[in-house]
């Protein structure tokens, strides 16, 4: 079977005090054994929450560039966040997208890189309110998903897929546990059809959106998805309770 993954995304949040504080809560649990724990910290705290979180808590990059390094003033490379200790990046977050330009293109370059360089990628996809409304919905994600093919090639083992519906990210609108189990479930078939029926099996695809400890274990009942990418509840001490959703 597929380990259930969930991701905290910081975001842009947090400061020394308050990381100390969370990654405190996160060392003493208790946290469920067959769940896999990752935590994105905005770049410039990530060794810091390197050397202090728990080693079975993974650590991830937010965002990074798409070659080694060289001039490219204020960005941070795939090896940089690995040469610090952490294993995972998150890209093509719909911020990424919406706020800062980033296109499939860009986002799948940035994928191969990462994965060359031996992180391990959680690549994020999911429609627009605007989308859903035009019933675009399965064509977006699918065309997200189809950009990542060639970058990802043969590395499916080290891909995590996080389905983040825009429309419910930050704004406290989950998307029901059947609105997500269908996408889910059709992002299955899709890999399927375009990859092999070894790699769809094995896919775990994240749910994010307005995650909470009161709605994550009717969600992570739902039998296509995998995991969580949460925002905001990943600050609080809620945050673990998302993590036991499946006890
Ligand atoms: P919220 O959980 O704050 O809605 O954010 C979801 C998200 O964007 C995680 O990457």
């Amino acid at each position: 079977g597929r380990k259930f993954i969930v991701g905290g995304n910081w975001k842009m949040n947090s400061d020394k005090d308050q990381i100390a504080e969370i990654v405190k809560n996160l060392n003493s649990g208790p946290l469920d054994p067959n769940v896999e724990v990752v935590i994105g910290v905005p770049s410039i705290y990530v060794a810091f929450v390197r050397s202090i979180l728990t080693e079975t808590i993974g650590v991830a990059g937010q965002n990074c560039w798409k070659v080694a390094k060289g001039a490219f003033t204020g960005e941070i490379s795939a090896e940089m966040i690995k040469d610090v200790g952490a294993e995972w990046v998150i890209l093509g977050h719909s911020e990424r997208r919406t706020i800062f330009g980033e296109k499939d293109e860009l986002i799948a370059e940035k994928v191969a890189h990462a994965l060359e360089a031996g992180l391990k990628v959680i690549a994020c996809i999911g429609e627009t309110l605007e989308e859903r409304e035009a019933g675009q919905t399965e064509d977006v994600v699918f065309r997200q998903t189809k950009a990542l093919l060639p970058a990802i090639d043969t590395n499916w083992e080290n891909v995590v897929l996080a389905y983040e519906p825009v429309w419910a990210i930050g704004t406290g609108k989950t998307a029901s546990p059947q609105q997500a189990q269908d996408i889910h479930a059709s992002l299955r078939s899709w890999l399927t059809s375009n990859t092999s029926s070894e790699v769809a099996e094995n896919m775990r695809i994240q749910y994010g959106g307005s995650v909470t400890a009161s709605n994550a274990k009717e969600l992570a009942a739902c039998p296509d998805i995998d995991g969580f990418l949460v925002g905001g509840a990943s600050l609080k001490p809620e945050f673990l309770d998302i993590c036991n959703a499946q006890v």
